[in-house]
This record gives structure tokens, C-alpha cells and sequence, in this order.
């Protein structure tokens, strides 16, 4: 039997660091909220929380046409039934699994292409030779909110006469450095996750934006069994509908989160202060970034360490301090994928080489300067 390394080596009465803890807003404010609902008596079906959550955040991120949904994974499944997206879609390996799974869900075989080693988003260089006669769209990711090139991505989709969605779970409140706008505005359609490990959450929740009136409406029946009215069903559409509590909550976070995105900020300046210098350990966010939420901070953990990157992740779990290796494994190495041509290693080394190398270390908006101390202490003790 494995033995398990942290046996024996737990240290006493030191908090645990999580990667991530949700940031909530004071209970009084969201006991308030629940007692408006009661009084409501409206709990979900597009209520009067729904309403204004939903046109506050379209307001907030500055897009014209947004539909809220239960979770990330259904708004993504739904994006791909509302652009009618079927045969090929050429995505990412280097992501969490619902990418590729909103394409199983749907049918659609999935085509992994690799990631660029420095900015660990798909490399749109490779997207060319993966396009086939069944390639109807491209699913991209913007890996831990940094925007992909999308306007590279773009003419490519707009000379094959591709669709693109981008998984925008991690890019909450990014805007794309070319034009200082949402980065959501880009593709056909975007998704963003509300859940609670992510940088703006509502406990579970999520939203798709999309380009013009009529996708918004679609996407809404859809995400509604497919009903117009009372009588009529346009579309075999699912249940993906946010209920009021989660809108009140939506509603109540995004009045916080500037201050949310700032104090990550400095946090992440924090780490590239400590650890500056520490070699064998390369920060993905090496510079402040605008263009990024710091939801996470990311490093790749080289041969000039002392150790690689599970003994390290592992000596940090025995400190009580809890990286998660994002991501890895690969999607396409899980049993549903490693079977097709594109899931093979020889396809992917950049992916395969970053999955092996990454760390995630602890980054939310409460995390002291002590505690953050002792995660670099940690890194830089060998
Ligand atoms: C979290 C996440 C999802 C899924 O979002 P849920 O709201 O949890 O369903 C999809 N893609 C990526 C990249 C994610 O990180």
C-alpha cells in the first residue's frame, strides 16, 4: 500500500492554507436579501433578483447581452446548443474537465491541440493543421483569466468559418489589453463560472455573453426546457436556470469586487516579491498584469529546484499548506479522451511539460501577509 507522506509530519497549530477560500459578503446583508425573497415568495423562473443580478452584471462587465445560469458546465453545454455546434471542436487539454465534457454531452468530438509554454493558453499556431471538413468551432480557454490571443484565434475562425466559445470560468472581470474591454465581448460566445473556488462566486452559479438579441433569447429558452410561453416548446432545452438566492448573492458580490480583484492583486505582487530569485521556479505571472483577476498564482517548478513538483507539492501539504496542481492530470489523459490521435503526448509537449511542472499556490483576498510568508518560507527552505 502508498503510504501516505503526510503521515507523521502534520505540524500542530498551524492554520491550513487552502489554494483558494471563498470571499462572502457580511451575513446580515445576505440575511436581508432572504427575507426579501421570503416576502417575495418568488424563489427562481427569472424572478426579481434574476432581473436585476443579471442586467447589473451586464452593466458592470460593459456587454450588451448576458443570460445567467446554474453553473459554468450547463452554460457551456447550452452555448454549444444554442450555436447548434456539432462534429469536431478543436479545444484544450490544458484545462478542467468540463471543457472537453460539454462536448461529450453534446455529441461533438473533441480535437486537443497544444498550449503555448509561456502564456499556457491554446496556441493558436496549432489550431490550422487540427481543422478537418467536420471542425464546426474552437473552444479556447482563458487559462487562470489570462486572455487568450483572441484576435489571432478570431481570423483563423473567421477564415475556416468557425465558431468560437471560450470558457471564461477563471476570467471574471478581466478585459483584453488591446482595447481595455471585457474580455468576455470576444468570440461568439463566452462562459463564466460563479462557483465558490472561483474569483467572483454566488456559491454555484454561471453566465454565458453573447454577440446579439436573438442568441440571448435563444440561449434563454433553451436554458428554460425550451419553453416561450406557457403552451409553447421551441427546443429540447434543459433545466439551467439560477434561482433567486444565488441572483441575491450575485448581487450582493459584485458590489465587493474591486476590492476583491485589488486585494488579490497585491497579493500576487507579494509572491513575485518572495519568491524573485528562487531558482528553478518560474512564476506564470511574472509582472503585474492587468490583464489578468489573480484568481490563481501559478508556478512551474524547473529542474534547477532542489526537488520536483510533487515532492515539493507534497512538503507543502505537510506544512498544512494545501497547492493544487492545475492541471493535471491532462483532460485528454483521462479515460474518455487518451484514446484519440490528439490526446497522445507527442501532440501535446508543451501541455504534458506544464502539467508536470505546476503548482498553484494559496491566493484569496483574505489571506495574511503572514500566512503568505510561511508559503514562501516554505518555497524558498530546501
Ligand atoms: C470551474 C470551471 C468550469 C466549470 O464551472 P462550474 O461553474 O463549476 O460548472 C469549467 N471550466 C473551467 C476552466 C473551470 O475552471
Amino acid at each position: 500500500m502508498k503510504r501516505d507522506p503526510l503521515e507523521a509530519t502534520q505540524v500542530a497549530g498551524l492554520r491550513t492554507l487552502y489554494v483558494t477560500q471563498p470571499d462572502l459578503p457580511p451575513l446580515e446583508d445576505f440575511v436581508a436579501s432572504l427575507k426579501e425573497v421570503w416576502d417575495n415568495r418568488i424563489l427562481t423562473n427569472g424572478g426579481p433578483f434574476h432581473q436585476r443580478f443579471e442586467q447589473a452584471l451586464a452593466e458592470t462587465l460593459g456587454v450588451e447581452h448576458l443570460a445567467l445560469f446554474a453553473n459554468g458546465t450547463l452554460a457551456l453545454v447550452t452555448a454549444l446548443q444554442a450555436l447548434r455546434v456539432t462534429g469536431e471542436v478543436i479545444t484544450t487539454p490544458y484545462s478542467f474537465v468540463a471543457t472537453a465534457h460539454s462536448l461529450l454531452w453534446n455529441g461533438i468530438k473533441p480535437v486537443f491541440v497544444d498550449i503555448d509554454p509561456v502564456t499556457l493558453n491554446m496556441d493558436p499556431a496549432r489550431i490550422e493543421a487540427a481543422i478537418t471538413p467536420q471542425t464546426t468551432a474552437i473552444l479556447p480557454v482563458h487559462v487562470y483569466g489570462r486572455p487568450c490571443d483572441v484576435r489571432a484565434i478570431q481570423q483563423i475562425a473567421d477564415h475556416y468559418n468557425l465558431r468560437v466559445i471560450y470558457d471564461g470560468a477563471h476570467a471574471f472581470g478581466v478585459n483584453t489589453a488591446h482595447d481595455g474591454q471585457s474580455v468576455m465581448r470576444h468570440g461568439d460566445v463566452s462562459m463564466m463560472s460563479f462557483h465558490a473556488t472561483k474569483v467572483f462566486n454566488t456559491f454555484e452559479g454561471g453566465a454565458l455573453v453573447c454577440q446579439d438579441a436573438k442568441t440571448k433569447r435563444r440561449i434563454d429558452h433553451l436554458k428554460n426546457f425550451g419553453f416561450v410561453d406557457e403552451v409553447t416548446v421551441v427546443a429540447p432545452g434543459i433545466n439551467g436556470k439560477m434561482n433567486e438566492f444565488t441572483a441575491a448573492m450575485g448581487l450582493l458580490q459584485l458590489s465587493r469586487i474591486e476590492t476583491v480583484l485589488a486585494k488579490r492583486r497585491a497579493i500576487a505582487a507579494r509572491y513575485r516579491e518572495g519568491l524573485a530569485g528562487v531558482d528553478g521556479i518560474r512564476m506564470v505571472f511574472d509582472r503585474d498584469d492587468a490583464s489578468t483577476n489573480y484568481g490563481y498564482f501559478p508556478i512551474l517548478i524547473g529542474p534547477e529546484y532542489p526537488m520536483d513538483r510533487d515532492a515539493l507539492y507534497w512538503k507543502l501539504r505537510a506544512a498544512d499548506i494545501y497547492g493544487r496542481r492545475y492541471f493535471f492530470p491532462l483532460i485528454s489523459d483521462f479515460p474518455m479522451y487518451r484514446g484519440m490521435p490528439s490526446a497522445a503526448h507527442a501532440n501535446l509537449p508543451s501541455a504534458v511539460e506544464a502539467s508536470k511542472r505546476v503548482l498553484c499556490l494559496p491566493i484569496y483576498p483574505d489571506l495574511s501577509p503572514d500566512d503568505q510568508a510561511r508559503v514562501i518560507d516554505a518555497i524558498r527552505s530546501h
